[in-house]
């Protein structure tokens, strides 16, 4: 398995954000196509109610950052969000003109506003005196840094701990490039520190600083820690050499937008590569492993395409990429020559009657025993949870997960959760991970109000 045979031109090429930004006649002509519907259904599809027709009003009498500053009143990693949010599932499926016609390109309006706050470096908040009260915030992801700059908003000292050497969590090392650049996270990150917020990186909170510590020093607790590692499959040869996980994979190629795209051309990619699994993280990974130049990329799933984690458009978009999927196919082996990957051995699977979850269950079927040629094998079954740190706060979880109630308070009236780690059920997004992190500031605050009152 080599580095990538394409030139540092094709990569840039390739790695580069999909969608365009939309200059300022586009987006005066899309604004002025919005109706501003009364009871607009887009705020109530938008997971952080951000006022759609107002921003977009805005932005057609060119008032952009009035836009920016309506939007970053209701999720403030809006240009995340612009780029990644799933809208053909959020506001833009519930866009009226949807049924009819082209629904507004609401994230692209979204995102026209916030690139035009950051590149010109402007802060339109303002923030309370201090109060006096301090927060601790484990985790610089999306759910960390909404709770960490609403509370800051609102007066408290906030320190956020991230066990990254850099702050922004999936959407610095996790979302692929194409839809989201290193460079929005960071941006991202340094306008919450605007607001007054720390952030401590390379600090892990059970390792470098006990649970027990940041209880005695802080007012109150928000664990927003996302999900750990990539499990591993239990089969035997996974220590062979060209057996990678997903997300380190595809952090490589973030950072390479960072520290120079040399460091993608030698990220080492098979001719044929085998991918397990079939979320958002498999098909990001197939993604890169095929614009790195492989010249084969297969999904191995062992459910039905009906049943693949991912949304609709991200299964037609991987497959326009030229990425093949085998379905019901259940990975045995990791065959190898000369300890190099060499093939999967998979048995098919069959579907039999729905489980409690509602999903099939799968059986093999008896001799159905096949091997996929292949090189390089990518493992993207899903995200361990961080088990042991709940457990050092005591926390009560529901299948692992931390467990909450609506105002995201856990077991333990002092910490508080959101984002992935409690995502038990339904899907994880960074939208949902900011509203998550918008409600927890919220009953902190309303907590510790009455606590001190
Ligand atoms: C490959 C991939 C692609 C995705 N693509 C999309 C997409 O296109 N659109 C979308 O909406 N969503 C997408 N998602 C989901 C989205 O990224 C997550 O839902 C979102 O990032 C969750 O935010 P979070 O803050 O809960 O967790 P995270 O973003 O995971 O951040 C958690 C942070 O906590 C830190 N941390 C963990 N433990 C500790 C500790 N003990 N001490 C200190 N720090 C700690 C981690 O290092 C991390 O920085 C994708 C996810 C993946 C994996
Ligand atoms: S945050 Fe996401 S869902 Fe909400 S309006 Fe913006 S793009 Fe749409």
């Amino acid at each position: 398995m080599d580095g990538s045979k394409l030139s540092l031109d094709e990569l840039k090429d390739r790695f580069s954000e999909i969608k365009p930004a939309l200059s300022k006649r586009e987006a005066s002509i899309e604004a002025n196509r919005c109706l501003y519907c009364f009871d607009a259904p887009c705020i109530a599809a938008c997971p952080t109610s951000i006022d759609v027709p107002t921003f977009i009003h805005k932005i057609s009498t060119d008032n952009v950052l009035g836009a920016a500053t309506t939007i970053l009143e209701a999720n403030l990693l809006a240009a995340t969000c612009s780029r990644v949010c799933p809208v053909e599932e959020l506001c833009e499926g519930a866009c009226v003109l949807g049924t009819d016609h082209k629904p507004i390109e609401i994230g692209r309006l979204q995102r026209y506003a916030m690139d035009y706050l950051y590149d010109r470096d402007l802060m339109p908040l303002t923030t309370a005196p201090p109060n006096g009260k301090k927060v601790a915030v484990i985790g610089a992801g999306p759910a960390g840094l909404s709770c960490a700059g609403e509370l800051a908003k609102l007066g408290y000292q906030v320190t956020v701990l991230e066990k990254q050497n850099l702050p922004g969590g999936l959407s610095t090392y996790g979302i692929v490039v194409m839809r989201e650049p290193i460079r929005i996270a960071l941006e991202e990150v340094e306008f919450v520190k605007k607001l007054g917020v720390e952030i401590k990186t390379g600090v892990e909170v059970g390792k470098d600083i006990s649970a027990k510590d940041l209880l005695e020093q802080y007012d109150a607790v928000f664990i927003a820690t996302g999900m750990g590692k990539v499990p591993d499959l239990g089969i035997p040869g996974e220590d062979l050499s060209g057996v990678s996980e997903a997300l380190s994979f595809i952090a490589e190629t973030k950072l390479a937008e960072k520290e120079g795209l040399e460091r993608l051309s030698k990220l080492p990619v098979g001719r044929r590569v085998a991918v397990i699994g079939a979320g958002n993280t498999a098909i990001d990974a197939a993604t890169i492993a095929k614009r790195l130049g492989a010249d084969n990329v297969t999904i191995v799933y062992r459910r039905s395409a009906e049943e693949m984690p991912a949304y609709d458009f991200e299964y037609e978009f991987i497959k326009n990429e030229g990425v093949e999927f085998r379905f019901l196919s259940q990975p045995l082996e990791i065959l190898g020559e000369n300890g190099q990957v060499s093939g999967l051995r998979c048995d098919k699977m069959q579907l039999g009657e729905p489980g409690d979850d509602g999903r099939h269950q799968v059986s093999p079927v008896p001799n159905s025993e096949f091997t996929l040629e292949c090189d390089q094998v990518i493992k993207a079954i899903g995200q361990e949870k961080l088990l042991e740190l709940f457990a050092a706060f005591e926390l009560e979880l529901k299948r692992g997960y931390v467990k909450v109630d609506e105002t995201l308070r856990s077991s333990n009236p002092q910490v508080f959760a959101g984002g992935d780690c409690i995502r038990a059920g339904g899907l994880a997004m960074t939208v949902t991970a900011t509203e998550d992190g918008k409600i927890a500031a919220k009953s902190i605050h309303n907590w510790l109000l009455e606590t001190t009152s």
